[in-house]
């Protein structure tokens, strides 16, 4: 018997070669193994005679091998496998080519199955068919049976390959659909299994059970059953995560938070400081986390927007608001200091940036604003700490990389993420309140529109503000698909621009040109650049890699204008505000996904002055083209959100990995359906068991999942 937890290794006919192999495709365990679906089907299911077989179509036939033999051809090094076939019907030429290892597997006189696309030259000739050589017990069975109808049935239990409805896989490093049939089939016989799925939510969704399910998903019987799989193998893709994610919102409402009374007169001043009118949805939020934290149940919110759409002035003023609050209302929590807020965001330099804007919209109103980084002294740290536990810091702005410090507060009340979609109870637990027990609220900023399924998915449901409209009107950013053969003229454009007063962008996908052949890379295009096109310019480089320092520096020398030029990798994605920036020119665009590429457009153009966003890519691939041009004729976030979901699926779109969302392997963040019914099963269970003491499987399977997804 095997189990899923067994290593990939430890079946037999896989040694150490074939698990590098399999590891390429990302298996490594049998689950993962079991877990390959196929990517599609082809059904080889209803076998036919010679003579009945059609021509130029794909056909199944049963033969005897009369001779089979390889034959060297004029042309060097190829060889042609030829065999003669037949049935009780007729006869039938057989080739392949440069497959000279055959004769080994398929021997004259063997009961083979063939499968192929059918011609006539002259006579029937199959090329380059599928075989399956009939195992010795089943020949006799076969040739001695007269009913046709037990025979299929015999023959569609048991093969692999041919004679049924035949899995395709994804296939790569040398494993072949082939070699995965074999494998899936010898692993599906012996496998034990254990369904994690509680018998009342499969009866109440008539569900079929896991063994079946995988079994008919790799080897269905027919359409009907491999529905049926998929069916049950999608519904477990969606609940489990639903029931963790419900599970993880139950846990936090029996936490408690700071039920706060906000200064209706400060919030009214505050927005009369500001140079600008709050857009409706802005004020909308602002309401809306007023009445949030006006409860005492955590908050649990996530505000998206566009780039642009102002969500850095929301979170400033909320922050504001609380830090400026009135004591607590309930006076088993009075305490003398006011309340802390803090902001966490996903760079060093888009804390900085934060920080100052922050500050100098703050500054007027007394708050003590402190930022903390990876590259702040440890005297200076020290010192942020000490005071940010007396009290004294009313808003601390740093990375996300702040969780790990150990904050120690006296009184956090308001956490603010930025570009962290999911934010665990781990995280939470971080920041809560040692001795009181008790949660700050949270805002989890994006400007990645969730769709409202994946938002019921991920979260079990969430409260989600939208920053509709962009406060500066209309972005007069153009986009353009920059055809090679034209770069020479757009690095022209960029001078002439230069010349004028404003400042560019070069991104490229990598560092290093050794990091990935034939892509474009920061520094190698640095000094190509520097001393070529724009000679005459000061032009500096920006990435990842460097100390924090130093991209501080750089970023301030851009800032001010010093730095004509950047070329710098996507760390400039998210958040930098360069007011003289014009043009942003893409290198290798194709290696990055829609949302990110909007992300970058979103840094340009931002004091609404006209900007230009050029993508240059070597791809020639219609698809990736098309996906390109999306960008060209598409200005709107979330539109193109939904078109990349279209066209690609959630995880490339969400870019999983980064955010924590789960890339489905069959079910879809489109069968609003499925989604629906899995969180009501989910919810009929917290109901009566939130512990799930009374489904150790399920526990197990969660458990697992905040592994992969670190929600908690
Ligand atoms: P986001 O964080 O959503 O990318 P920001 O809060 O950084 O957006 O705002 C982008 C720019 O727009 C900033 O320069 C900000 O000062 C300005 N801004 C924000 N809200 C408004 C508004 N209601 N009217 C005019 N300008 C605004
Ligand atoms: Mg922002």
């Amino acid at each position: 018997m095997i189990n899923l937890k067994k290593d990939i290794k430890s079946l037999w006919g896989v040694g150490s070669k074939r698990e590098k192999n399999f590891q390429k495709l990302g298996i490594k365990t049998v689950e993962d193994l079991i877990y390959y679906f196929p990517r599609s089907y082809r059904d080889f299911s209803r076998i036919t005679n010679i003579r009945d077989a059609k021509i130029n179509e794909k056909v199944a036939i049963k033969i005897t091998v009369s001779e089979i033999k390889n034959r060297p051809t004029r042309r060097r090094g190829f060889i042609i496998t030829e065999a003669l076939v037949s049935d009780k019907t007729g006869t039938c030429k057989v080739l392949w080519f440069n497959q000279p290892y055959l004769l080994r597997n398929i021997k004259k006189g063997d009961l083979v199955l063939l499968a192929g696309n059918l011609e006539f030259e002259k006579e029937l000739v199959l090329k380059n068919p599928e075989y399956e050589v009939v195992k010795e017990p089943l020949r006799i069975d076969f040739s001695s049976s007269k009913n046709l109808k037990d025979e299929q049935e015999l023959v569609q239990s048991e093969f692999k390959h041919l004679g049924r409805i035949s899995p395709v896989y994804r296939e790569s490093a040398n494993i072949t659909s082939r070699q995965l049939r074999w494998l899936m089939k010898s692993v599906l016989d012996q496998l034990q299994i254990k369904d994690f799925l509680p018998d009342e939510v499969k009866k109440s969704q008539k569900l079929a059970g896991l063994r079946e399910a995988l079994r008919e998903i790799h080897f269905p019987r027919n359409q009907k059953s491999q529905e049926g799989a998929k069916r049950r193998l999608s519904f477990d893709e969606v609940f489990i995560p639903q029931l963790s994610a419900l599970l993880v919102r139950k846990n936090l409402e029996n936490e408690r938070s700071f039920s706060i009374k906000i200064d209706l007169g400060l919030a009214k001043k505050l927005k009369n400081s500001l140079p600008f009118k709050l857009t409706n949805s802005q004020k909308k939020t602002i309401w809306q986390i007023i009445g949030d934290i006006e409860r005492e149940k955590p908050m649990n919110r996530l505000l998206e927007g566009d780039v642009g759409s102002g969500k850095t002035v929301v979170a400033a003023f909320v922050l504001m608001l609380v830090a400026k609050a009135g004591l607590p209302l309930r006076s088993s929590e009075r305490t003398k200091g006011g309340y802390q807020g803090v902001l966490m965001v996903p760079t060093e330099i888009l804390a900085w940036e934060h920080f100052q804007k922050i500050k100098k919209f703050l500054e007027n109103f007394g708050a003590n604003i402190e930022i903390l980084t990876g590259s702040t002294k440890t005297k200076e740290k020290k010192d942020i700490l000490k005071r940010l536990k007396e009290g004294k810091i009313d808003i601390l702005i740093g990375t996300h990389a702040l969780i790990d410090e150990n904050l120690e507060f006296k009184n956090l009340a308001l956490a603010v993420i930025d570009e962290q979609h999911r934010f665990g109870v781990m995280q939470r637990k971080a920041l809560k309140d040692k001795d009181k027990k008790i949660f700050p609220h949270f805002l989890s900023m994006t400007a990645t529109p969730i769709p409202r399924t994946m938002a019921l998915t991920v979260y079990g449901d969430l409260d989600i503000s939208v920053l509709k409209e962009m406060p500066k009107g209309e972005r007069k950013v153009k986009t353009y698909l920059v055809p090679p053969e034209k770069r020479l003229k757009a690095y022209e454009f960029i001078k002439k621009e230069i010349g004028k007063g404003h400042q560019a962008f070069v991104i490229c996908p990598t560092i290093l040109k050794s990091d990935k052949l034939g892509v474009r890379a920061v520094e190698d295009e640095y000094e190509k650049l520097s001393k070529s096109v724009f000679r005459d310019l000061r032009i500096d480089f920006l990435h990842g890699k460097m100390k924090p320092d130093e991209k501080k520096e750089k970023m301030s020398d851009l800032k001010k204008g010093l730095t004509r030029i950047l070329i710098s990798t996507s760390v400039v994605e998210v958040g930098i505000d360069i007011p003289r920036l014009k043009i942003m020119m893409i290198e290798g665009a194709d290696r990055f996904g829609l949302a990110q590429l909007h992300q970058m457009r979103g840094r340009i153009g931002r004091a609404g002055q006209e900007s230009y966003f050029l993508l240059f890519t070597d791809s020639e691939n219609p698809e990736t083209l098309e996906r390109l041009k999306a960008l060209v004729r598409i200005k709107d976030g979330f539109r193109l959100a939904d078109f990349d979901l279209s066209l690609r699926g959630p995880g490339e779109v969400m870019g999983i990995k980064q955010s924590g969302y789960f890339d489905f392997k069959l079910a879809s963040y489109t069968d609003f359906e499925l989604i629906k019914e899995a969180k009501t099963e989910a919810l009929k269970i917290i109901a009566t068991d939130s512990s799930l003491r009374n489904y150790p499987q399920l526990r197990t399977k969660i458990d697992k999942l905040k592994e992969i997804v670190h929600l908690e």
